[in-house]
């Protein structure tokens, strides 16, 4: 009750993955090179230091996925957007010359506005 609340950031994955190596390492490196050790407390460390590295390379992996999730929805809209592009839509006016009297028609219009020949 007399602790102030911690505020809860989400701590880098990170973090957890190079303590967790950081401690488990460092108890097998003194079990193995100080011959007088509490090999039992060592390897307790090395154990915690495993889980760390364990629950950091979870998280790791679980935010890992969010983004590239993202990505592929990206990617996904620039393939839809790219199409459209490419292929106009159906009925799109271009410019097309009437071949009577050489004026300009749109391509969707079926007689020339200048002399009414007939453009298709
Ligand atoms: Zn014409």
């Amino acid at each position: 009750m007399d602790k102030p609340p911690r505020p809860k950031r989400p701590i880098n994955p990170i973090v957890f993955i190079v303590l967790g190596l950081a401690i488990a390492l460092y108890a097998l490196f003194i079990t193995w090179t100080v011959p007088d050790t509490n090999k039992d407390l060592m390897y307790v460390f090395a154990a915690i230091g495993f889980l760390f590295f364990v629950v950091g390379l979870i998280k790791h992996l679980m935010s890992k996925d969010k983004p590239s999730l993202k990505k592929e929805e990206e990617q996904v809209a620039n393939q839809f957007t790219n199409i459209s592009v490419t292929n106009p839509p159906v009925g799109e006016k271009t410019i097309i010359l009437c071949s009577k009297c050489r004026s300009r028609n749109y391509s969707t219009s079926n007689f020339c506005h200048m002399c009414g020949a007939r453009l298709r």
